[in-house]
């Protein structure tokens, strides 16, 4: 088992297939991007399926890929079908940006996926090209309906709130998710840009966020038993069936119920999202280590997992590596 010193056991892996992204979230990356990791460092497909097979018989029984833009990934949809085939069938989805998901929904429907999030901060073209840099709304939207026709729901919308362009946008984004059958769950801005922007101040918060819902909204608590561990606190929109979700990682952390672990698209494990170390993987595995010594090393790089992420900590430091490159 992955389990660490507090006593958690880390059952849910997130696995970043590319650091590389066609998007450039102004909370995610700079405008002219990143310098991506170098292609001999990224993770082989075998590779990638090898630790995640270990991981799984160390009991992670949810495998999420992301990224960077997981559809940039060649090899993504045989990853997926080689994951879902392992003895332990673990459960799979995908964190998306969406472009490109309406052509290959159906290869990955095929390939056993699970469930797919599609991350969409905005209904408003001229405010997705603020935030995301590019103009490809349409993309998103025609991404989040071949997911549906692919057999792929119900689909998880995910949008982050960035004060000035699209704080206003909370009751409009819930009432289009609705109306079209999408889970729609807002997520706090982390300190976790490459640039360094981001600042407490500016950050959206879920209060914010459910102050302006309850204006034309209806919400209650949905109960901890039909919520399980999922980190986003959920509530019924008008008497349900419609949910939504806001992840307050940082006003209201999750961290004593956290059950993840990440791996970075060069093979590093990281136990937290605002680890400051990581467990390199890859190197021991191109140097012949076996199954065992590569869990063995997993379970060390677990247990050393700190009891929070310390944002409000006074000595607190924003992890080297950006979202995108440990993945989100
Ligand atoms: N490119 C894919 C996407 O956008 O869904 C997968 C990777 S992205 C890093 C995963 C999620 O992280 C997205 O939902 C994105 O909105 C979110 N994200 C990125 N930077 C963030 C930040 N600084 N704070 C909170 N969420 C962030
Ligand atoms: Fe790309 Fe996702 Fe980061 Fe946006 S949030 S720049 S889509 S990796």
């Amino acid at each position: 088992m992955l389990v660490d010193g507090f006593g958690r056991v880390a059952i849910d892996l997130r696995v970043s297939l590319t650091d590389k992204c066609n998007l450039r979230c102004s909370y995610c990356m700079p405008a002219e991007g990143l310098e991506w990791l170098p292609s001999v460092d990224v993770l082989t497909d075998d590779e990638v399926v090898r630790l995640v097979a270990v991981a799984v018989r160390e009991g992670v029984t949810e495998v999420r890929f992301t990224g960077g833009e997981p559809l940039l990934r060649r090899g993504l949809v045989d990853i997926v079908a080689r994951v879902k085939a392992l003895p332990a069938e673990p459960e799979t989805s995908l964190t998306t940006n969406g472009i490109g998901l309406a052509k290959v929904a159906p290869a990955l429907a095929d390939a056993g996926l699970d469930r797919v999030n599609v991350s969409l901060d905005t209904l408003r073209p001229e405010r997705f090209q603020l935030i995301a840099r590019r103009d490809r709304l349409d993309q998103v939207f025609e991404g989040l309906a071949g997911a549906v026709a692919a057999g792929l729901a119900p689909v998880k919308v995910n949008a982050v709130l960035v004060r000035g362009v699209n704080d206003d946008e909370a009751t409009s984004l819930l009432g289009w998710a609705v109306a079209e059958g999408y889970h729609l769950r807002f997520i706090e801005q982390m300190p976790l840009d490459a640039q360094h922007g981001w600042s407490r101040d500016q950050m959206v918060t879920a209060e914010e966020i459910l102050s302006q819902l309850a204006e034309r909204f209806v919400l209650t608590p949905v109960g901890s038993a039909e919520r399980g561990s999922a980190p986003a606190e959920e509530w019924w929109v008008d008497g349900g069936p419609a949910r939504v979700g806001v992840i307050a990682s940082v006003t209201r952390p999750f961290c004593g119920a956290c059950d993840r672990v990440r791996l970075t698209a060069d093979g590093q494990l990281r136990n937290c999202l605002f680890a400051r170390e990581e467990s390199d993987l890859r190197s021991a595995m191109r140097a012949g280590a076996s199954d065992e010594d590569l869990a063995e090393r997993m379970r060390v790089a677990m247990f050393g997992k700190r009891a929070g992420h310390g944002i409000d900590d006074p000595g607190f430091l924003q992890p080297s590596r950006p979202m995108s490159a440990i993945g989100g």
